[in-house]
């Protein structure tokens, strides 16, 4: 399969295409490297430093790549940054996810699958694990630009099932076409049996005159169908013959860590602890540290879009369903490194949620992905790889 992985260059999606190009597929790699670093780039695919803004470079990677599934990672992925410049997180995440969407439609791409979040799209759920269903109600414009993005990716699929329903009327016109010839062909014979004559002369004219009239009429509605026809097909002409369809899996991720996560960032709160912990610091806890949040390592993310390949079309929670607090976090690796770390506390920050955690069974019953890490696990393969790099 042709596969083009948008931020391939960052954290999951350079994971992700590590195990696409694995199993044999087609990469490619779209990237501005504003976060994602070259070193990530999987040697095997092609790079485009790209940036999804910049709509002619974005073009021309579809023209030569032709991808036959888009793989949606590029984003501005830092919560805080979104609630100081908001303007600058809808442009990435909802301007260029528009972009990267119609492109993928003209081009006849066969499935996208985006990165979504479960982590900052609930805010506050009355219920934990949230579902699928919970309400939406995003704390932060990271939250709110993601859910428009999705939104969009749901409208461009209705889009392409008006565009199939169209294609079925236009096959129902011919049918017409050919019933109306039919009635032409009755007609004639008609005439000819009239034009012998006879006592039935009058008789046969009435009936002549008001099939006729049924015959103009038919004429009038097979014209009127014929102009609409003509308006949908030359609305649709220059995109038609590329494409047949669109599929769309949305994958809505619960806190992700693991290898390749940027310790320098300001979000990831594994791999700024693991960070400032391998250094010898004090990690930092903002609030009381009760904040919980559902953390899933990199590799079971990987295996849901590999899932996502093939699986059932929807809109997934990739989640462990557990809730794990930043004190109990602080806990597990002090228990993993085998010393006790001591945090330092600062006041809390605004847009980030208190409590949350991901319910995976719909994943779990359509796509069949259930996560293998525990949080443990997790944290030892990634203190590992940080301290290998
Ligand atoms: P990341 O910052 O490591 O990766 C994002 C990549 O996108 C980077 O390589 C960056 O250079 C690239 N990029 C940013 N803006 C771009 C643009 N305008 N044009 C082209 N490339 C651009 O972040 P990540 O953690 O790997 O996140 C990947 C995806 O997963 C994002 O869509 C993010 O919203 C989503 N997600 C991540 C988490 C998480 O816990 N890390 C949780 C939920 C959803």
């Amino acid at each position: 399969m042709k596969i083009l992985v948008t931020g391939g260059a960052g954290f999951i999606g350079s994971n992700v295409s590590d195990a696409l190009v694995k199993d044999g597929h087609e990469v490619t790699v779209l990237d501005n490297l504003s976060t994602g670093k070259e070193e990530n780039i999987n040697p095997e695919v092609k790079f485009y430093n790209v940036d999804l803004l910049d709509i002619e470079s974005l073009e021309l990677v579809f023209r030569e790549f032709k991808p036959d599934v888009v793989n949606h990672h590029a984003a501005q992925i830092d919560v805080r940054k979104s609630v100081e410049d908001p303007a600058f997180d809808a442009e990435t995440n909802i301007i260029g996810s528009i972009n990267l969407f119609e492109l993928s439609i003209n081009y006849g791409v066969r499935r996208i699958i985006f990165s979504s979040t479960g982590g900052a799209l609930y805010g506050e759920p009355e219920k934990l694990p949230a579902t699928e269903d919970t309400p939406i109600e995003p704390l932060s414009p990271y939250g709110v630009a993601k859910y428009c993005a999705e939104n969009y990716l749901n409208y461009f699929k209705r889009l392409y099932e008006l565009r199939d329903r169209h294609a079925s009327l236009r096959s129902a016109h011919d049918d017409g076409g050919e019933r109306i010839s039919e009635h032409r062909d009755r007609h004639a014979s008609l005439r000819s049996a009239h034009d012998d004559g006879g006592e039935r002369i009058s008789e046969h004219r009435d009936r002549h005159a008001s099939l006729r009239s049924a015959h103009d009429d038919g004429g009038e509605r097979i014209s009127e169908h014929q102009d609409r026809h003509a308006s949908l097909r030359s609305a649709h002409d220059d995109k038609e013959e590329r494409s047949v369809g669109i599929e769309r899996v949305i994958l809505r991720y619960a806190n992700v860590y693991g290898p390749r996560q940027d310790p320098l960032g300001e979000a990831g709160v594994v791999a700024i602890f693991a960070g400032k912990i391998l250094k010898g610091e004090k990690p930092v806890i903002f609030g009381d540290g009760n904040q919980t949040r559902d953390y899933i390592y990199v590799e079971d993310v990987v295996k849901a879009n590999v899932l996502a390949l093939e699986g059932k079309e929807g809109i997934y929670n990739i989640g462990t369903g557990r809730e794990t607090s930043v004190n109990e976090l602080i806990e597990i690796f002090s228990k993993v490194l085998g010393r006790e770390i001591k945090p330092e506390y600062a006041p809390p920050r605004i847009g980030e949620v208190h409590r949350i955690s991901l319910d995976g069974e719909k994943a779990k019953s359509e796509l069949g992905f259930v996560p293998k890490y525990s949080l443990p696990e997790g944290i030892l393969k990634t203190i590992e790889w940080y301290k290998g790099k």
